[in-house]
């Protein structure tokens, strides 16, 4: 990432996980971005994807991509047909599926890609335009750290402490 931004947030509770979602779909810069989502299972990485495809208009049941590895969505955006790729690689284990299972395609073709646990593929994945690293400190509440480039602004987000 060149010209990486930091910032620091505080869920307090699913509700603010829902609230960033909403800013987060807000965000120009998302139609072509690679989304990077890092946590401990159960840290909240597929709460926070579903909640950002509801966000931008995804209808139905949005499963959670464990066995599958990836789901698709076309939506329309700007009056273009948008293809939103969200990927989860907790059980990625063999490099030939990075092709196999159309990974690669994903990652060449435009619309937004999501995924969880890149730690599990880091060598095959392009550089993040945005990172979400989710810890869970005490019940129910998130310390999340952004990473960014200069595709995202995130106007109005308050860093904490700030
Ligand atoms: P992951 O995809 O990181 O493994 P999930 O999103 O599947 O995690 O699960 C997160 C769980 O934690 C859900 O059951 C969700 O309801 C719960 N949860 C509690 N507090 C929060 C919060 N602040 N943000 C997101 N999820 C939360
Ligand atoms: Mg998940």
């Amino acid at each position: 990432m060149s010209e990486v931004h930091e910032l620091k947030l505080f869920w307090p509770n699913e509700d603010a996980t829902l609230d960033f979602a909403q800013k987060l779909a807000l965000e120009p810069g998302l139609s072509d971005a690679c989304v990077s989502l890092l946590g401990d299972l159960g840290a909240g990485k597929t709460t926070l994807v579903r909640a950002l495809l509801r966000a931008l208009g995804v209808k139905g049941t949005i499963k959670s991509p464990t066995y599958a590895l990836l789901e698709s969505y076309q939506l329309e955006r700007e009056g273009h047909a948008w293809v939103i790729s969200h990927m989860d690689f907790y059980r990625f284990t063999d490099p030939s599926q990075w092709e196999e299972a159309g990974f690669r395609d994903v990652f060449v073709a435009p619309g937004l890609k999501l995924y969880e646990w890149p730690e599990r593929v880091e060598a095959l994945l392009p550089v993040a335009d945005l990172e979400i690293r989710i810890q869970v400190s005490s019940e129910g509440s998130r310390e999340v750290t952004l990473r960014f480039n200069s595709r995202f602004s995130f106007p109005g987000l308050t860093e904490v402490g700030a």
